[in-house]
């Protein structure tokens, strides 16, 4: 026999009425999918079904409306979507994934950009750097600066600041973090060579093109 590539299966999340009128969560697979694949992904797929509802009912308890979340519910709502992703994206490929936790999330008082971020913050944040004293705003502020802060090389230290502030209770209001994140990306943007690209220590926030001191010497 032919050996075929290790494909996925294609999973589906569809939101069905039951009998009851009740709107609930369905996975399903694409017909032609089905018939394609072998007899031993059945089983396969029978117990992902039974995993995605057990990981449903943990959002749903998760992301209850209590009064005012705390920054840890928030990471345990973002810690279980990437760890179901992680744990089945080997073998099963979720093509609504992100619709279908939008649903669940729907209603715990997120915007949808906030809820996208989920999809990371857990990334960014061990367990033990989650600090309630710090409301959830600010770590979604880093959270959206992140890719930023890892291209200059300012994710660590800044996550230290962050962590030291909110420790100290000395946090500034949401919008001034804003800035100062925004600041110090800013601030710290070198200008690069115009011939061999590299970074030239002290020119931020100058206005290029520059030469590094060896290419101005080359070409003098
Ligand atoms: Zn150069």
């Amino acid at each position: 026999m032919k050996s075929i590539t290790k494909q996925k299966i294609n999973i589906r999340i569809s939101w069905m009425q039951n009998s009851k009128g009740k709107t609930v969560p369905e996975v399903s697979m694409n017909i032609d999918d089905l018939f394609s694949m072998p007899s031993s992904s059945s089983k396969k797929i029978e117990n992902f079904k039974k995993r995605f509802f057990k990981f449903l009912d943990k959002m749903k308890k998760l992301s209850k409306t209590q009064k005012r979340k705390k920054t840890s519910d928030y990471w345990k709502l973002s810690h279980a979507i990437i760890d179901f992703r992680e744990k089945h994206e080997k073998e099963f490929y979720i093509i609504n994934y992100t619709e279908a936790i939008d649903r669940i999330c729907k209603g715990n008082g997120l915007s949808k950009s906030q809820v996208g971020l989920l999809y990371q913050f857990a990334d960014f944040f061990t367990k033990e750097e989650i600090i309630d004293e710090i409301p959830f705003t600010y770590y979604l502020e880093f959270t959206l600066k992140r890719n930023q802060l890892k291209e200059k090389n300012l994710l660590e230290q800044e996550k230290t600041r962050l962590l030291e502030l909110g420790k100290k209770g000395k946090l500034p209001i949401t919008k001034e973090y804003r800035k100062q994140l925004q600041d110090l990306i800013n601030s710290s943007s070198l200008l690069y060579c115009s011939i061999c690209k590299t970074e030239i220590p002290g020119t931020e926030g100058m206005l290029g093109p520059f030469l590094c001191k060896k290419c101005k010497e080359d070409v003098l």
